[in-house]
């Protein structure tokens, strides 16, 4: 053991601060910041966005309602689309989307928007957005520790190139996806066993995707994995941004994003199977002649680590009933998408309805000043499946930034807000809290 101790210097004392840039962090920041808190965000990378920039590639998942095409997640998700330039200033609420990129629901609903989310629009997109609201940003800033008393976050300790630095917030919003804040803060967590496996995304030029081109990369890794040239891969995946190149989510490492040495290994691991299956492609696919291996990363990302125990554990039959909450905060809509940590090839995932989000779902027990949102927010392993993605983490987000800013102005601890308030204050700022009436339409499968 090793005993340290040293005097910092406390470099801000903001009404709110935002940890992690991810979806769920640009949109607790951006909502703070508009509801007149004071607010800092600090973020590890270099950029915001999380997985959803730092894997090169994603689709926009939990947007819309499935059945017909509605969005169920409102507010700051339409602006960023708005700031890519996929739809107009206005527009958001009144177009019918398809559910993401990928080739197969493109086939389904060729008439529906598709709300394709370049990763490089989105960075610039999140600084604008995130600049424009008065959130002071700080990148390259980790989370190094916490100090929490009396059932309160006192300071946050962040190691950055300025060294170990102090801040003293009165509200913290835990957007680490690892719920890192939390955690060291002394909240409970649980951690599946197993998780839902790691993946480094890649992206390959001089390529033009198609349903068949998927169905003959899925049969090269088959055979491949049968003559042992390859271990464990998902999907594959491909999907575009230009038409012109396409990343792949195919690596599939089991490991878990708290543990360092973990996520070194899905590095390495993800790395040397990336460039295995371009080799196998190149070799055996005529569309692969051109193809050419332009980036990987910038990191290997994780979909599942700790998820925090809150005031209500959202389940698996909240998820697939779409059950109604009174302290709803947003609509979740994706799929049950757990990905299989030792299974190769596509896996099944189920529909499920639209349904609520609690408020109670981002608020850890036994800490006064802290609130969770995104991927670490309290759900079992099972609803996290679907709770976990892209849109779904925006609006969990956008509704933590504005329950910590009436938190602050209120002097109360987020507990104690009046929800109601809070749930006008979302609609108010675009946000959808109402279930899409009934709607019987046949859902279709994507055809792996
Ligand atoms: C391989 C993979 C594929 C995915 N594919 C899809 C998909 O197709 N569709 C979809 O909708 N979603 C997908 N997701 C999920 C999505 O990318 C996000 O993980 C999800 O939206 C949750 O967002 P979040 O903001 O809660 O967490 P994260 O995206 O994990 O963001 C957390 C942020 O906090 C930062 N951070 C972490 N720890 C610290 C710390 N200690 N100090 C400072 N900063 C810290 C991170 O750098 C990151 O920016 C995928 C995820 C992975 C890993």
């Amino acid at each position: 053991m090793y005993t340290y101790s040293k005097t910092l210097p406390v470099i801000a004392t903001p009404d709110v601060l935002v940890c992690g840039a991810g979806l769920a962090g640009i949109g607790a920041a951006v909502a703070a910041a508009r509801a007149g808190a004071s607010t800092l965000l600090v973020e590890r990378m270099g950029f915001a966005g999380g997985f959803f920039t730092a894997i090169i590639g994603s689709a926009f998942d939990g947007f819309v309602d499935e059945r017909t095409g509605a969005p169920v997640v409102g507010g700051i998700v339409f602006e960023m689309l708005e700031r890519m330039g996929v739809i107009q200033p206005g527009q958001g609420p009144h177009l019918h989307y398809n559910v993401n990129g990928d080739l197969s629901f493109v086939e389904m609903h060729p008439e529906r928007v598709i709300p394709r989310c370049d990763p490089e629009r989105f960075k610039r997109a999140a600084d604008e957005i995130l600049s424009e609201a008065g959130v002071q940003i700080l990148y390259h800033s980790q989370v190094a520790d916490v100090i929490a008393r009396d059932g309160r976050v006192e300071t946050v300790l962040v190691s950055n190139k300025a060294g170990l630095v102090a801040i003293q917030p009165k509200v913290v919003i835990d957007c680490t996806g690892d719920g890192d804040v939390a955690a060291w803060a002394g909240a409970a967590y649980e951690k599946a066993d197993p998780l839902q496996p790691m993946s480094l995304h890649f992206r390959l030029a001089y390529l033009q995707p198609s349903y068949e081109m998927r169905r003959r990369c899925a049969a090269v890794l088959q055979a491949a994995q049968q003559r042992g040239e390859i271990g464990l891969y998902g999907g594959p995946y491909p999907a575009t941004f230009s038409g012109r190149d396409v990343y792949f989510n195919a690596t599939r490492f089991p490991g878990d994003s708290t543990d360092p040495d973990d996520w070194t290994a899905a590095e390495i691991q993800g790395r040397k199977d990336a460039w295995k299956m371009y080799e196998l492609w190149k070799a055996e696919l005529p569309e692969f002649a051109d193809a050419y291996f332009m980036a990987s990363g910038p990191t290997a990302g994780a979909r599942e680590s700790r998820r925090i125990v809150g005031e209500y554990v959202l389940t698996g039959d909240d998820v697939a009933e779409g059950r109604r909450h009174d302290d709803n905060v947003v609509l979740g809509a994706w799929r049950l998408d757990r990905h299989p940590p030792k299974e190769s090839g596509y896996h099944t995932i189920p529909w499920t309805p639209p349904y609520h989000i609690p408020y109670r779902t981002l608020l850890p027990q036994a800490l006064e000043n802290l609130l969770v949102a995104g991927r670490c927010h309290s759900a079992t392993s099972e609803a996290l499946a679907s709770s976990r993605v892209t849109a779904t983490a925006m609006g969990m987000g956008q509704a933590a930034g504005i329950a910590a800013a009436l938190a602050v102005q209120s002097r109360r601890s987020p507990r104690e807000i009046d929800i109601s308030q809070m749930q006008s204050q979302i609609v108010a700022a675009g946000g959808i809290l109402e279930l899409p009436d009934g709607v019987d339409v046949a859902v279709g499968d994507p055809k792996w």
